[in-house]
């Protein structure tokens, strides 16, 4: 078998448009949709992500609005300016660029944001709401998963399904949403026994470890789907002919660049045994920000609601 690739990047794109139509139908009811980005310090990599999220905020119409806060700013400093956004009227959504600096007490950072402006969904009570199964604001990337999967035609009801990882932001929501969907949830970590044998057992595997070819072929059952969370960057060229052999456009593009990303999926083996996978670059990644985007405009609708 050879699994057919799903295009996160044509999905998002469809996500966006319809984001895109409800940004207008808001607008006609006066209201201009906004999303602040509070970014501490100039981490680079994170300083990249926030100017991505406000191009996109400006393609959609939404009002894009970046707080920059320096590297040496407190927890009471940062939750202050969280606190002025709250009562800004101006601003549906509220998400806080991670890693914060390792002085600044992330867990009163997160629960000091409004969770009705909860766009991350990492409030406790947007969480709690999710154990509920009430309605509430989601983790962007366990949402875009779960669109990838429907989008593609997926049956979630009654399958089995294998999260790989236990993250706040990733596995734990992503598990919750599974379960809410009918799946029969596993969830493995580090520690669990026999790894391969349990995700084998599943007729949907999600891997969220932060491990570069963890999954290999072993980990699949033929004809299971499989959708890749993990974002890693390979800098050892040995690595990439490895795991996508000497003729593969990757390792052109790690002659140009030095460096790859790749999930968390030996893609290689597993497409081989799989019948549906999400590739990366192009899977679970533009999916995020696409769902960051609609749940800007459904904070802007439960917030007054509407
Ligand atoms: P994380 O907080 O580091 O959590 C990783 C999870 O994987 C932990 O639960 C850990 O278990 C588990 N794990 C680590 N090694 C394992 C192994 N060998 N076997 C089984 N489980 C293992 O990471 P995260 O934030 O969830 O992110 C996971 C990956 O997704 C990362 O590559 C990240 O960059 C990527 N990501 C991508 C997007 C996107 O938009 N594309 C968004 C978010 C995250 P323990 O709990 O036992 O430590």
């Amino acid at each position: 078998m050879t699994a057919t690739f799903i295009n996160g990047t044509e999905i998002a794109a469809t996500v966006r448009d319809e984001v895109a139509v409800e940004v207008s139908r808001l607008k006609e009811s006066g209201i201009d949709a906004g999303l602040a980005v509070v970014l501490v310090g100039n981490d680079p990599a994170s300083s990249s992500y926030v100017g991505m999220k406000a191009r996109m905020c400006a393609r959609l119409g939404i009002v894009g609005r970046k707080l920059t806060l320096p590297a040496e700013a407190t927890t009471e400093q940062i939750e202050s300016r969280i606190a002025e956004l709250n009562n800004d009227d101006g601003i549906d959504g509220i998400l806080v660029q991670l890693p914060l600096p390792k002085h600044v007490d992330k867990h009163a950072v997160l629960e000091s944001v409004d969770p009705l402006k909860d766009v991350d969904g990492f409030h406790s009570r947007n969480i709690g709401s999710l154990v509920l199964g009430h309605e509430s604001l989601v983790a962007c990337t366990p949402l875009g998963v779960m669109k990838l999967l429907q989008r593609s035609g997926v049956q979630i009801e009654g399958a089995r399904a294998t999260v790989l990882g236990r993250s706040d932001d990733v596995g734990k929501p992503l598990a919750m949403l599974l379960m809410h969907a009918n799946a029969t949830v596993t969830i493995c970590h580090s520690k669990t026994a026999n790894l391969a044998e349990v995700a084998r057992g599943s007729d949907i595997v999600v891997a969220a470890t932060g491990k570069a070819a963890l999954v290999t072929a072993d980990f699949i059952k033929a004809g299971a789907v499989v959708i890749d969370v993990g974002s890693n960057q390979v800098s050892d060229r040995g690595e990439v002919v490895r795991l996508f052999g000497d003729e593969s456009p990757r390792l052109e593009l790690f002659d140009k660049r030095g460096y790859i990303w790749m999930g968390d999926v030996h893609e290689r083996e597993v497409k081989e045994v799989a019948s549906m996978m999400s590739p990366v670059p192009g899977g679970v990644g533009p999916m995020t920000i696409a769902m960051l985007m609609s749940n800007t405009i459904k904070a802007a609708r439960l917030r007054r609601g509407i």
